[in-house]
């Protein structure tokens, strides 16, 4: 795994949104782990999964707490840069049953290079998944070659593109997903990436002869098309206290069934308990289910 890493501080249950030079309170709050990326690599560690991240964090509270987090779930660690120069990146979610409003200070976020990613490294795995791929300013225009780098070495890829906060969704991830065996749009990215608001249609617009589309819908699940057959997954219903992360979690979920070589259905349904599990607790990682645990929830929906 390659990519972003952040903090997530979570101020919940406000009474008022707050406003300009006025202070309002909330009734709850947590410091969770953040960002995509890391949320998909503890998804795929809790799963059973040996997991590698390269990323950077700053010399900081925030960036050691993200770390130990990871090294909790027995992720390596050990390509996790420290850098003086930075700070973590930070994102304040103010947020109700209501509805909510975040707050990024990108920081680390947007400082990793290709370059930071040594080709070499690769030799180790067997997979790589990059997210946030409009987020990413600096490692963006190297993504294209880090996949093509992964492939040559015999390596399968992943992207999840994330939104992007420029809303230009610019055509250089088309190219890039020449090289994706697997891309995770949500409902969101898939409009805007294809242009229709028709989620099959959509699908089969970004279809290029080799990268499996997978769109995310929420609670409405998941869909992909495959070869040239509509196959659906509905969402699992679930009492779902906190969203953030759920496509995360559901990337690893999918991740798991696809690189043990299940049938796409098996593994739009592993995404979609693990996105669907993710929701009960706060933040993105908090709850994400163990294999075993998926497993028994499948069982118990039929
Ligand atoms: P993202 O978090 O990237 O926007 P989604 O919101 O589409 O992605 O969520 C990813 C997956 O998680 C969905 O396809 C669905 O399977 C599951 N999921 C998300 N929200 C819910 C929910 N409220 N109830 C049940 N499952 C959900």
């Amino acid at each position: 795994m390659v990519g972003e890493i952040n903090v997530d501080l979570v101020l919940q249950g406000y009474h008022e949104f707050p406003t300009p030079g006025r202070e309002v309170l909330v009734d709850d709050f947590s410091m969770v782990l953040g960002s995509a990326s890391a949320i998909c690599a503890m998804g795929l560690a809790r799963l059973g999964d040996p997991v590698s991240f390269l990323g950077k964090v700053g010399d900081d509270a925030w960036g050691r707490f993200c770390v130990d987090a990871m090294r909790d779930r027995r992720i390596d660690v050990s390509r996790i840069v420290v850098d003086p120069a930075l700070k973590t990146g930070v994102t304040v979610a103010i947020t109700s049953p209501k509805d909510r409003a975040l707050v990024s200070f990108l920081g680390s976020i947007s400082a990793l290079r290709a370059n930071d990613v040594p080709g070499p490294v690769f030799h180790s795995f067997d997979h790589l998944h990059i997210s946030s791929y409009f987020m990413q300013e600096s490692l963006r225009p190297g993504i294209r070659g880090l996949f093509t780098e992964a492939r040559r070495l015999g390596l399968t890829t992943s992207l999840d593109p994330g939104f992007d906060p420029s809303q230009t969704w610019g055509r250089d991830l088309h190219e890039t997903l020449q090289e994706v065996d697997v891309f995770f749009p949500n409902e969101v990215e898939l409009r805007a990436l294809s242009g229709t608001d028709d989620p099959e249609e959509g699908v089969r617009r970004l279809q290029n002869g080799r990268t499996r589309i997978v769109a995310k819908l929420g609670a409405l699940g998941s869909m992909t098309v495959d070869d040239g057959t509509p196959v659906r997954v509905p969402a699992f219903s679930v009492k779902a206290l906190d969203t953030t992360g759920a496509g995360d979690s559901f990337n690893a979920g999918f991740l798991h069934a696809w690189l043990r070589g299940d049938p796409v259905a098996r593994c739009l349904r592993l995404g979609g308990v693990c996105g669907a599990l993710s929701t009960l607790g706060l933040g993105g990682s908090a709850r994400q289910p163990s294999l075993e645990e998926a497993e028994a929830f499948l069982e118990s929906q039929g």
